[in-house]
């Protein structure tokens, strides 16, 4: 089982990465934005009150995160290897996941983190707001929001892979088809 963290600020092309890098790989693809916005979706009380968070561009309670992560582990289990995609955001949530794949045997292999400048992230999420209907993505105070809570809540655990042997970051600014090249080089270095 190889278990990658796809890592960086928000419009780094997380989500756009890991489609190709499941292909690949064999991977599943966990995106805690996508499991949240479902919830959302759905019209729940607890979808409510996720959508007040998300729309703001503030975190959810690392503990409501934990449970859908600790369900869609336990359901999925069976395959090659999983990647995590906009968890952990906080150092709180990546100790948790590590004694949470500890229990399942599995190990985080590999932090993976994609650079990008901040005038490039404002400009991709806007673009992308204009296509997806997502509310965060069409507001510059709520983008510049994210990033803010990005460096301040979830760059942290950066260090926490860096003091584990198991932080990379590669360059996220080019073509889909050049990112993903740096990427698999990356990654078949630590496989
Ligand atoms: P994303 O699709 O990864 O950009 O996430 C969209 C939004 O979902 C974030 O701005 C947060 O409000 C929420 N979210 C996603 N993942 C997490 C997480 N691991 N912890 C807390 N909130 C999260």
């Amino acid at each position: 089982m190889f278990n990658i963290v796809i890592f960086g600020p928000p419009g780094s092309g997380k989500g756009t990465q890991s489609e190709r890098i499941i292909e690949k790989y064999q991977l599943k693809h966990l995106s805690t934005g996508d499991l949240l916005r479902a919830e959302k979706k759905s019209g729940s009380k607890l979808g409510e009150q996720i959508k007040a968070l998300i729309d703001q561009g503030n975190l959810v309670p690392d503990a409501m995160v934990e449970q859908m992560v600790r369900a869609f582990v336990i359901n999925n289990e069976k395959g090659y290897g999983f990647i995590f995609d906009g968890f952990p955001r906080t150092v709180k949530q990546a100790a948790w996941l590590q004694q949470m794949l500890k229990e399942v045997s599995a190990d985080v292999d590999l932090l993976l983190s994609l650079e990008v400048e901040e005038e490039e992230l404002k400009k991709r999420l806007l673009a992308r707001g204009s296509i997806s209907g997502r509310a965060d993505d069409q507001n510059e105070q709520i983008i510049e929001n994210r990033i803010k809570v990005y460096h301040s809540q979830t760059m942290p655990v950066i260090d926490f892979y860096k003091d584990l042997g198991k932080f990379a970051g590669v360059n996220g600014v080019g073509s889909l088809d050049e990112v993903f090249e740096r990427i698999c080089d990356t990654i078949d270095s630590y496989k």
